[in-house]
């Protein structure tokens, strides 16, 4: 008989050191699968302690001894079901509910219940009065439940059949794998709630306390579970690796705007962020950045861009929140993708860039200066004002081209154009309006102010020289101007027309010289200006 104590005794103590060697490779794995191995490996140590304690009150022989070794049973007795609790809340993804320590609410009631298991033998505030009696070869502790035990057993209960409801929840709408490790789950969950059922209701042989081992054969279970087929291993892992890995920052707001995850990109985008900020409300976290209010403030779909300033570098982000829905297809919150795109916008901007100049000479092309002189005459439209719009064309260019080539003949429009820019100002249009004709817009400039420009600019062509072509090579220019304020009905086709009109009685009229449009009497305005 003696024998069957030894027996029992020596298996509760290796059941209790495979425990903590469990609890040590499940606390190793906290690096990648974060705080649920960690409660897992509290659970073991609490159901080591339990086994341990018991295996101890079994080879007692006094009463002394008996409530000695219960008392230390308890420190294990009454965190088992938090902690397995706790690990079910993070493995089940549900780590938002004890964020910033507010596991630490959990364990509340069992501390208290700790502080009442250790008056056993003064007050007995969990065990009415205490004793034992020799069941076989088994001392066996007696006692009556106390309200406080009673209260302390319907709580340890409650959390164990939370643990299985959010097991129960996670096995629906899982894949077909993870469910095969959620039944797992549950099993684990289920034996030590049938062997305290059994204990409690006075029903295990010898009055033996079979917790112990029922709580140690789960354990084995779980570490199955997480050393074989990687429950604890493999989603958080690929979820790190997914996160993480990803080149867009991803973010995850709770409807009321409090961070729930990110991924260690974001922190790159926004250094302040960090997985501290987990739980904070997104509009502290980003004080310095009113242009993201909508991610919070507005509870619709969002796609936009953002720029950011990193080290002196402009950087462009695009933006995309999307609506994250509960398994009822309920809003539960958002996740938000910054995606760097300040490569493709470059390129964007290059090609706009190519599409609008002209390769030769590098001022506007003629569509882009259309599109420009456009612009200008709405703004004046609406806000009043004026401006000068002067074509010019090289005159006989043929002939320097056949004199000299066409390699020649770009190098002198390349000059000209080199020449016309130092007469602009900041906001004049400059455009080359086809083969050796060109054209300006000048903003804010009459007729006279036009005139006088335009003959400026004619002279400074004329005095150009092209000595690296030819020694005495000289190009002049015709100008034709015309004049446009918000009086007038023309439209850009109109004044395009009149100017070619104004340039073509330039040539008429002998070459490199300047022609107003119509009305106004050119004679007096080169008289004027001179
Ligand atoms: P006019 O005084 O009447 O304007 O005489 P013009 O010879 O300048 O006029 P025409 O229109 O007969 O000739 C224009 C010349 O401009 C013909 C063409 O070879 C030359 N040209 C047009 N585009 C380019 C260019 O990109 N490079 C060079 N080198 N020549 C060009
Ligand atoms: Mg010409
Ligand atoms: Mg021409």
């Amino acid at each position: 008989m003696q024998t069957m104590r030894f027996l029992v005794i020596i298996s509760l103590m290796i059941f209790s050191l495979a425990m903590i060697w469990l609890a040590m490779i499940s606390f190793n794995k906290r690096k990648i699968s974060g705080q649920s191995a960690v409660f897992l490996s509290l659970s073991m140590i609490s159901i080591s302690i339990y086994g341990m304690g018991y295996a101890m009150e079994l080879s007692s022989n006094s009463l002394e001894g008996i409530l000695y070794w219960v008392r230390f049973e308890h420190i294990g007795i009454q965190m088992i079901a938090p902690f397995l609790f706790l690990f079910t809340l993070c493995h089940s993804h549900n780590e938002k509910w004890i964020q910033n320590r507010r596991y630490l609410f959990f364990l509340i009631i069992p501390a208290i219940n700790l502080l009442f298991a250790m008056t056993l033998g003064k007050q007995n505030m969990l065990h009415a009065n205490p004793r034992f009696v020799w069941f076989g070869p088994f001392p066996i502790f007696h006692y009556e439940q106390t309200i406080w035990m009673k209260l302390a057993l319907v709580y340890i209960y409650s959390l164990l059949i939370s643990s299985a409801v959010l097991i129960v929840r996670m096995m629906f709408g899982s894949t077909p794998a993870l469910r095969k490790q959620s039944i797992l789950f549950m099993i684990a969950i289920f034996i030590p709630f049938l062997s305290g059922l059994i204990y409690n209701t006075g029903n295990s042989p010898y009055n033996l306390d079979l917790t112990p081992f029922s709580f140690s054969l789960s354990a084995l279970l779980l570490s199955y579970g997480f050393l074989k087929q990687n429950i604890l291993t493999i989603v958080p892992l690929a979820r790190n690796i997914i996160f993480n890995g990803m080149r867009d920052g991803m973010l995850v707001l709770n409807q009321e705007g409090q961070i729930i995850d990110l991924n260690s990109q974001m922190s790159q985008i926004f250094p302040a962020l960090n997985r501290t900020c987990i739980g904070e409300y997104a509009f502290r976290i980003f004080e310095k950045h009113p242009e993201m209010k909508i991610l919070w403030e507005d509870q619709q779909i969002v796609d936009t861009e953002i720029i950011m300033i990193h080290e002196g570098k402009t950087e462009y982000y695009q933006v995309k929140k999307s609506i994250l829905r509960n398994t009822n297809d309920q809003p539960a919150g958002f996740i938000i993708k910054f995606s760097l795109i300040t490569e493709v916008k470059n390129l964007l901007k290059k090609l706009e860039e190519f599409a609008e100049t002209d390769e030769l000479t590098g001022i506007k092309n003629r569509m882009s200066f259309l599109q420009s002189a456009e612009k200008e005459i709405c703004r004046i439209k609406r806000y009043g004002g004026c401006f000068s719009l002067i074509i010019f064309d090289l005159d006989h260019f043929k002939k320097i081209n056949d004199q000299f080539g066409h390699i020649n003949g770009d190098i002198v429009l390349k000059k000209i154009v080199a020449e016309c820019k130092k007469s602009l100002r900041e906001n004049d249009l400059f455009g080359r309006f086809g083969g050796e004709e060109f054209i300006f817009l000048l903003p804010k400039t009459n007729t006279k102010n036009g005139f006088c420009m335009a003959e400026r600019i004619r002279k400074s062509i004329e005095a150009l020289n092209f000595s690296v072509i030819e020694k005495n090579l000289h190009v002049t220019a015709s100008f034709g101007i015309v004049n446009y304020d918000n009086q007038m009905s023309e439209n850009l086709e109109d004044l395009l027309r009149s100017a070619d009109q104004a340039l073509y009685q330039a040539k008429e009229a002998g070459r490199n010289c300047t022609r107003i449009f119509q009305q106004i009497d050119t004679d007096a305005s080169e008289r004027e200006c001179s």
